[in-house]
């Protein structure tokens, strides 16, 4: 199993038995090199680069493939340390448009990665793209509590 920690995080460890364990690896996963799968299918559901679309009203956008730190729990650790394989380009961003303008059942973008806030300008480009989609409700909201408090506190938007 793959393990990145950031120096805030392994600071903040130090105190925190509930951050331990949220990014520390046990022994048996440290040593454990098997290849996990793709448990939420999101592979067999990608649509065009970046976009999966597995529930008929909204769409899942995978920004980039980097963290600042991997959690234990992560579904998608499989694939989260293959940044070069997962960067998306502004002709990605328009790709995902199109294909969200083609399916108007679709009202709602989750964007998620790997950490959207590690390519801010990507991230910025992303929403004046898809802020311009019609069928999308404009309602931001960030679900990002944990790792906004704990990892992102050096990041500017
Ligand atoms: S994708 Fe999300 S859950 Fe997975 S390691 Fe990165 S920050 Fe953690």
């Amino acid at each position: 199993m793959l393990i990145k920690i950031s120096p805030h995080l392994k600071q903040l460890a130090k105190e925190s038995p509930a951050i331990r364990k949220q990014f520390y690896a046990t022994d048996l996963e440290a040593k454990d090199v098997t290849q996990l799968p793709d448990l939420l299918l999101e592979e067999a559901h990608t649509k065009v680069k970046g976009l999966v679309h597995k529930y008929d009203n909204r769409v899942l956008i995978l920004l980039t493939l980097q963290c600042a730190s991997y959690c234990r729990f992560c579904t998608r650790r499989r694939t989260v340390s293959q940044v070069a394989s997962g960067v998306i380009t502004k002709q990605d961003l328009f790709n995902m448009k199109t294909y969200i303008l083609q399916n108007s059942q679709i009202k709602e973008i989750i964007l998620s990665g790997g950490d959207p806030f590690t390519v801010v300008p990507l991230l910025k480009e992303a929403l004046t793209i898809f802020s311009r989609i019609p069928q999308i409700k404009w309602e931001p909201e960030f679900r990002y509590q944990i790792q906004k408090e704990l990892i992102a506190s050096s990041y500017k938007l």
